[in-house]
């Protein structure tokens, strides 16, 4: 038996296309009419893997912290946010002959003539920036503190290529660490090993994982020192997520500042700026699981997703499926305790029983339960692992414990 993860493989990509599309992860968006360049649609399975790492990224950047406060501001907002930021005059790049293109989308907002330009964010940082006095004012945090948010972000990518890769539309999920200026270099470091900790948490290879120290020249406009962590994608090294010390370049542009109400001083926080687009964690993520493996002439694939992320916890299957007796049981004893308590449980009658191993390898499921006839005897099932395939017999009973051991 060899496994393998086929990174090396140059068809990679387009095998996890593939899969994506045929087991109901992603779609290329608007595909009936043909398409619409740099757009995904998100079936079943690829939102239950988003959910699950934005329920993760929260849990670990808000809900276990006490110094983090959560946001959600609007996609369309006052287009003075954008030149007071810098994007109206230089959120661009070039065309192939060489003009420069600003990527930002235009709208119109309002009926008429009394409609006014405006622009959907290209990144969730600014409406983070513009509520620093409204989360202030409302819950009075010293510093250090941050502020939360994901959500879409839209920029007109010029040539958006590579899957989800590079988009015109994605979502983002990020942190903007308000710091005494002279502080800088401690967080910067901190935000560093946390960004690193949750990539391994999640299931990222992280042989994959490389940091990049951006240069004097090529940093954004904002930014006095930059990390691009970047992945090893089967189309090459490129940037997942990024790390920025933003200064107070932000809060200075927006005239915001911040009252030390112990020392009664007035300062302008600097920020670091942790910054991570969730559909690269995603594709990072696909290309980290997929694995083959070649048995007996057969080649298997399975995606090796963390139980704790997988879309998919467990699936359910009667041996046959046209013994009412089998499916009765599992169906009432077994997926309904189990659908009630995770959610994410499947049901899974269709073919035999190889075949359905077949298909939750394919999407990752770690566990597949199968009822059979000793079952009826003796209340047991057997419960099959995804990456050995080997299979063990469990008490029904056990069943909730034994998953949830495993997540
Ligand atoms: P790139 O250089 O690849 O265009 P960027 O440096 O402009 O990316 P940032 O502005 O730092 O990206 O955005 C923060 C994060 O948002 C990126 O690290 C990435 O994970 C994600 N991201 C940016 N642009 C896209 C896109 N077009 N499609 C999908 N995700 C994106």
């Amino acid at each position: 038996m060899k496994t393998k993860n086929t990174n090396e493989n140059s068809e990679l990509m387009e095998k996890i296309v593939s899969l994506c599309k045929r087991r109901g992860f992603i779609f290329h968006g608007s595909e009936v009419y043909g398409g619409l360049a740099g757009t995904f649609d998100w079936g079943h399975f690829g939102v239950a893997l988003k959910n699950n790492i934005k329920q993760n990224w929260w849990k670990k950047f808000v809900d276990s912290r006490r110094d983090m406060y959560g946001m959600d501001a609007a996609i369309i907002m006052n287009p003075k946010v954008w030149e007071a930021s810098g994007h109206v005059a230089g959120f661009s790049d070039p065309t192939e002959d060489g003009k420069q293109f600003n990527v930002m989308f235009k709208t119109h907002v309002g009926a008429g003539e009394e409609s006014t330009l405006s622009y959907l964010r290209p990144e969730t940082a600014q409406g983070i920036f513009v509520n620093f006095k409204n989360t202030v004012d409302a819950f009075h945090p010293k510093l250090p503190f941050g502020i939360a948010q994901m959500g879409k972000a839209f920029r007109n990518e010029i040539a958006p290529r590579d899957f989800i890769f590079r988009q015109r539309e994605f979502e983002q999920m990020e942190v903007e660490y308000f710091i005494r200026q002279e502080d800088w270099e401690k967080y910067f470091e901190y935000w560093r090993g946390e960004m690193l900790e949750w990539m391994e948490e999640i299931g990222l290879d992280m042989g994959k994982v490389h940091e990049l120290e951006v240069g004097d020249g090529d940093r954004a406009h904002y930014s006095k020192r930059t990390i691009d962590f970047e992945f090893d994608f089967p189309f090459g090294q490129k940037e997942l997520f990024g790390l920025a010390y933003r200064t107070a370049f932000d809060l200075n542009n927006h005239k915001l500042e911040y009252v030390d109400e112990e020392k009664g001083e007035k300062i302008v926080p600097h920020v670091i700026e942790p910054s991570m687009g969730l559909d690269r964690a995603i594709l990072a993520l696909l290309v980290s699981a997929y694995m083959e493996e070649e048995k007996e002439g057969e080649v298997r694939s399975y995606l090796k997703f963390k139980p704790s992320i997988a879309p998919v916890i467990c699936a359910v299957s009667p041996l046959l499926k046209n013994k009412p007796d089998l499916v009765e049981y599992a169906n009432t004893k077994v997926f309904a305790p189990l659908k009630a308590e995770f959610g994410r449980v499947a049901w899974d009658d269709n073919g035999n029983i190889g075949k359905r191993y077949r298909r939750q390898d394919e999407v990752g499921t770690p566990y597949c339960i199968v009822v059979d006839f000793d079952t009826l005897e003796d209340d047991t099932v057997t419960i099959r692992d995804r990456d050995t395939g080997s299979q063990e017999r469990v008490k029904v009973i056990d069943l909730e414990k034994y998953i949830k051991d495993r997540i």
